[in-house]
């Protein structure tokens, strides 16, 4: 797809990905943003996102993000929806998706079945911040924008350590420090600090969680009350799922927060052999193939055990 080519004649451009962003989906709205005011200079394009965490604030212009998703604009001759695999997971965003003039799809989800006018899914791609560097001019690419990509790539990345790094990953990481930018301090203070409340929650996941099905899965965690004793928010349980995943032994990951009374947000990991991404969209959720995640209700008893099948037959079928 030639990005700059299907935005010929549009003259406003909305940029939204999804819910709860994380760095992938903060680095491709904002590298995605800083490229196009780059490149188009007549466009008014708005970015679109819950507001990100603080430890993102040293991007560029992203205090340019519409968090609280008001606009004096009511129809966009361009969407463009990022590393979202469907649409009821741009939250708010959605009410200008029917509308707009024209649907750009970028995402590396397999679960992305293509839903736009113009769709690029690529599930090889690490992340919709490499696959956005593919599709990017690069005399339109300047420190900013690689600073924002590169945020994404580390990200879905565990800081290019899972399996999603391919050659073209290095690559592209390679042409992104070339830039100049910090990008230790990047990892740093993006990836690995953790503010006293995350290690907490951290600490009590890992204390209390379950390994059944001979150690092969692991199984944790955290009630509405604990968080609120806490004053955690869901950002503040990002990354323990890959923790509990990290228990030798275990093929499978479970981490699970309470949203409302009786419904909790759900994240797998997987070793390679169960493919969560098969899981998770059989509960409407999406993700890939050893990171997925839905939301379901029920107690934590009912999510254990309905995902206990699922995994089960998985392994079996092994
Ligand atoms: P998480 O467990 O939230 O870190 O998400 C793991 C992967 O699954 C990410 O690529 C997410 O985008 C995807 N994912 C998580 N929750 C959902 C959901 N409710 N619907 C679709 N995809 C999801
Ligand atoms: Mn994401
Ligand atoms: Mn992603």
């Amino acid at each position: 797809m030639d990005l700059l080519k299907e935005l010929e004649g549009c003259r406003t451009i909305l940029i939204t990905g999804h819910i709860r962003p994380d760095g992938d989906c903060i680095g491709s709205v904002m590298g995605t943003y800083l490229y196009l005011k780059n490149a188009l200079k007549d466009a008014v394009i708005v970015p679109m996102i819950e507001k990100p965490a603080s430890e993102f604030d040293f991007i560029t212009d992203i205090a340019d993000i519409r968090g609280d998703f008001q606009t004096d604009i009511s129809r966009f001759d361009a969407f463009i929806g990022l590393d979202s695999s469907s649409s009821d997971r741009y939250g708010d965003a959605l009410r200008f998706f029917d509308d707009a003039g024209k649907r750009i799809i970028i995402d590396h989800h397999i679960s992305n079945d293509g839903f736009g006018d113009v769709s690029v899914v690529d599930p090889k791609a690490s992340s919709t911040c490499e696959l956005l560097f593919g599709l990017f001019e690069e005399r339109f690419i300047d420190i900013n924008v690689a600073e924002a990509l590169y945020v994404g790539v580390i990200h879905d990345t565990g800081v290019l350590r899972y399996s999603n790094v391919t050659p073209e990953t290095l690559v592209v990481t390679s042409k992104l420090i070339s830039y100049g930018f910090d990008y230790p301090r990047i990892i740093d203070e993006t990836f690995y600090e953790k503010t006293r409340i995350q290690n907490e929650m951290l600490g009590r996941a890992l204390v209390e969680s379950i390994l059944f099905m001979d150690g092969k899965c692991i199984v944790s965690k955290i009630d509405r009350e604990t968080m609120e004793f806490y004053g955690a928010t869901p950002h503040d349980l990002e990354g323990i799922v890959n923790q509990l995943k990290y228990t030798k032994g275990v093929e499978v990951a479970i981490f699970m927060y309470e949203l409302d009374d009786q419904s909790y947000k759900v994240s797998l990991r997987s070793g390679g052999n169960v493919d969560v991404a098969k899981i998770a969209k059989f509960y409407n959720g999406g993700g890939h193939v050893r990171a997925a995640g839905f939301t379901m209700s029920g107690s934590f008893h009912d999510v254990v055990n309905n995902l206990s099948d699922s995994i089960a037959m998985q392994l079996e079928g092994a």
